[in-house]
């Protein structure tokens, strides 16, 4: 099915499981190159990117750890730009090399900030990896080490991105129809 309802909205498949699965290697295949030796830390940042974090740790092969924050919330159709802070930051990450993991990099409010808190908490290291990036919506100038699939200004839900809660189980990622 490739147009499908959710709320009050209908949407149409963009990026198919096959072409997020290509794009997730490619990454995997970076990170095992640029970060072996370094047993980095990922951080997923939920609930969003809980399906990339899968699918990309299956595909990293050098030593590592992997654990789950959270960060604010994202109501409706656009970003607030609020940011409520890290929820769930046990580890001890001074002097270590830190992976983020994010769904997806719009503004960069929210990675900027978990970015800095990771600094401020003594990390060595900090490289962003996202599965979707918004180069147009992009308003800072840190940089995003490890990109999967660039996307325009749209609207996506599937793959770990909900609208209002739902959405986030299906396998492939969906775009807003006009
Ligand atoms: P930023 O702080 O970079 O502006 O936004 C990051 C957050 O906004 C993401 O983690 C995600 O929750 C939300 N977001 C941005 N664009 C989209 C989108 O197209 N679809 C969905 N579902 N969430 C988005
Ligand atoms: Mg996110």
């Amino acid at each position: 099915m490739n147009s499908i309802k959710i709320h009050d909205l209908t949407f149409e498949i963009k990026i198919t499981s096959t072409e997020i699965q290509q794009a997730v290697s490619e990454v995997a295949t970076k990170i095992n190159t640029d970060l072996k030796g370094k047993k980095p830390l990922f951080l997923a940042v939920l609930n969003g990117s809980f399906m990339f974090a899968s699918d990309l740790l299956k595909k990293v092969t050098i030593d590592c750890e992997i654990s789950f924050v959270k960060v604010a919330s994202y109501e409706g159709t656009s970003s607030t730009g609020e940011i409520k802070g890290l929820i769930g930051m046990n580890e001890d990450i001074k002097g270590r090399t830190v992976v983020i993991v994010e769904d997806i990099v719009d503004t960069g409010n929210t990675v900027e900030n978990v970015w800095n808190e990771l600094k401020t908490k003594g990390a060595a290291d900090v490289k962003i990896a996202t599965l979707l990036f918004k180069p147009l919506a992009y308003t800072k100038t840190l940089p995003i080490d490890y990109i999967a699939i660039k996307v325009p200004n749209d609207f996506l839900v599937g793959y770990g991105l909900d609208y209002n809660g739902l959405g986030r189980n299906l396998a492939d990622i969906y775009v807003k129809s006009n």
